[in-house]
């Protein structure tokens, strides 16, 4: 039996044929594609259109698309970055459809960077042994790629949006298939509250979960509802121990929490350089591609010397780029350093590691389906495999687009063999599945906290016991004002707050289980990577009691 958040019975219900679950690079991607294939689509997003982490994304998207460059170079890149766990076939699949992804979506007008002649710029990024990711408005990528989607759903009538609109649980039929979900309306008009759409197929697309640490790079509606719901109604998920921190953010002071400023990849891919408050180089001599070696390795260097030296960040220093390369090849972290009282044209930049990625997700196979029938997702949310252990930068704009576009050639495919029937769900009866108790809002900074102290950059068995515990009681306490008849309220703020537990209880429970070093899962405790037991998959389950457990699982 599947569980589901505390919620009001839905007072309004619509039908489309797919539904899609959020609006970033994924989500409109399926969309898009599925209209080709004649079905009607829906997509459901939790803030307004462009809120998600792809209009964030700076540094561009790898492709092999340069003079020289094959997918057998990038697939190879892309393996070494994934510390063994990267599914060669998915990586394969990337590299070979990720070229033709990206000209069709400049078909759509997207307009990369371009030198005179008309070819696209490419610059180089951690752990890339060629210069190979196409930019837009030099670091604005996401942006510009995001404004080039939005406007064409937007201009496809046969696409209906929903902003601001929480998506609470999947819906199933008698036979366990996925026939729809339940979603709460911000705001009022036609469908204010909670409600409820039938449809034929479900696509999960809603992102990260950086926002289960207290200092990330994901926007605020990054709070892991995809893995949650899906968890929740029965799917499995994997690799959820691999989050990536990324070396260089923007260090704003000992007490910033949420969203925090990124100092793109590309900035050391054109020649910036990492170095402690003496102004000593610390990167040279500790991997072949010094600064720009893949992020884990950076990472950690980083966070290692700033516990040899007790200091709170390390530096980058970019002061020899020179001000109208500043300005023209990177105008988003300029202006973004200067608007708090940083000059890199003729200071260093405080950077730390932060949250950023999250490498695993809903596990899936090559046509994006989950382990639940007629539930698909695609781009952050989902582990198609292509990752491993640790994601090769700007790798992930173009997994987004890739599967995505797989997720619709699947769908259309079995609309036209007549295997994706419409679906009929008694919304009543769909909601005997059992409740877990939501959370107070302020139990967020709590996880936040938790999760940032015990399972952030560096974990130990000792640190991740404390931040178990820690989740364990303020699940304990949710229960307890159930039982006193005092729950807290459904609402947006509550229903996220759980979303962000049962993914924070869960990342821990595979964290705890992986006894060794790997990718950018750095144990202090098993600091070697330990092929011999650990060259496998860990599968997180939800188990009777609503808990998540993690197991070993395919190597
Ligand atoms: C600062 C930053 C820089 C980055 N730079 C790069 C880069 O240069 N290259 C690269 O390849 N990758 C980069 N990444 C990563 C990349 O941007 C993301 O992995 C990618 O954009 C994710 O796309 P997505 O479509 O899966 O999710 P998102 O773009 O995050 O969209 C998720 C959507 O789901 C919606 N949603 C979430 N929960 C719900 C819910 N319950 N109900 C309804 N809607 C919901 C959200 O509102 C949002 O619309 C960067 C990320 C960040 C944060």
């Amino acid at each position: 039996m599947s569980y589901r958040l505390t919620a009001p019975v839905p007072g309004w219900t619509t039908t489309t044929d797919v539904v899609v679950v959020g609006s970033g690079v994924a989500g409109l991607t399926v969309a898009l594609n599925v209209r080709k294939a004649g079905l009607r689509a829906m997509v459901v997003t939790k803030a307004m259109l462009d809120d998600g982490s792809t209009r964030w994304a700076q540094g561009g998207i790898a492709a092999a698309l340069g003079d020289g460059d094959t997918p057998e170079q990038h697939l190879d890149d892309t393996l070494v970055a994934g510390a063994g766990l990267c599914d060669e076939e998915a990586v394969r699949t990337l590299v070979t459809e990720g070229p033709d992804a990206v000209h069709r979506l400049i078909g759509i007008g997207a307009a990369f960077d371009q030198d005179a002649d008309g070819a696209i710029l490419l610059t180089r990024e951690g752990g890339h042994h060629r210069r190979r990711i196409a930019h837009a408005g030099g670091d604005a990528t996401g942006a510009e790629i995001s404004r080039a989607l939005v406007a064409a759903v937007r201009s496809d009538p046969g696409i209906e949006l929903i902003e601001h609109a929480l998506v609470l649980d999947l819906l199933t039929d008698a036979d366990g298939h996925t026939a729809g979900l339940t979603l709460h309306v911000m705001g009022e008009g036609q469908r204010d509250g909670v409600g409820a759409i039938r449809a034929r197929a479900v696509v999960l697309a809603t992102g990260g979960m950086g926002q289960v640490f207290s200092a990330t790079t994901n926007p605020a509606v990054s709070t892991g509802d995809g893995v949650a719901l899906a968890l929740r109604a029965g799917a499995e998920v994997t690799d959820l121990e691999f989050v990536q921190f990324h070396p260089t953010v923007l260090w704003l002071g000992p007490d910033a929490e949420g969203q925090q400023p990124l100092v793109s990849e590309a900035v050391r891919g054109e020649g910036a350089y990492l170095v402690d408050g003496a102004g000593v180089r610390f990167m040279a001599g500790q991997h072949e591609l010094a600064e720009l070696a893949p992020r884990d390795i950076v990472a950690k260097a980083i966070t290692q010397q700033m516990q040899l030296q007790g200091a709170e960040h390390m530096y980058l220093d970019g002061r020899h780029f020179g001000a109208e390369m500043w300005e023209q090849r990177f105008p988003t972290i300029l202006a973004s350093c200067r608007s708090h009282g940083i000059d890199p044209v003729t200071g260093l930049i405080p950077v730390a590691p932060a949250a950023h990625y999250a490498s695993g997700g809903i596990r899936t196979d090559l046509t994006g389906r989950t382990t639940v029938p007629g539930l698909y997702a695609c781009g952050e949310v989902a582990c198609t495999g292509v990752h491993g252990a640790n994601r090769l930068a700007s790798n992930s704009l173009l997994e987004g687009l890739v599967f995505a576009e797989r997720i619709a050639a699947d769908l259309a495919e079995r609309h036209r063999t007549g295997d994706l029937p419409e679906r009929s769900v008694d919304v009543a009866a769909a909601r005997s599945a059992r409740t877990a108790p939501l959370l107070a809002p302020e139990t967020r900074a709590e996880i936040q906290r938790l999760m940032t102290h015990g399972a952030g950059v560096l974990r130990s068995a000792a640190s991740m016991a404390a931040t178990a515990e820690g989740l364990a009681a303020l699940g304990r306490e949710a229960g307890t004002h159930l039982d006193e008849g005092k729950p807290a309220d459904p609402r947006v703020e509550t229903w996220e707050a759980a979303n962000l537990h049962l993914v924070a209880t869960a990342l821990v429970a595979a964290a705890v289980l992986r006894e060794e070093t790997r990718g950018c899962h750095w144990r202090e405790d098993f600091p070697e990577r330990d092929d011999a037991h650990w060259l496998r998959h860990l599968v997180t389950v939800l188990g009777a009691d609503g808990t998540p457990e993690a197991s070993a699982g395919r190597p």
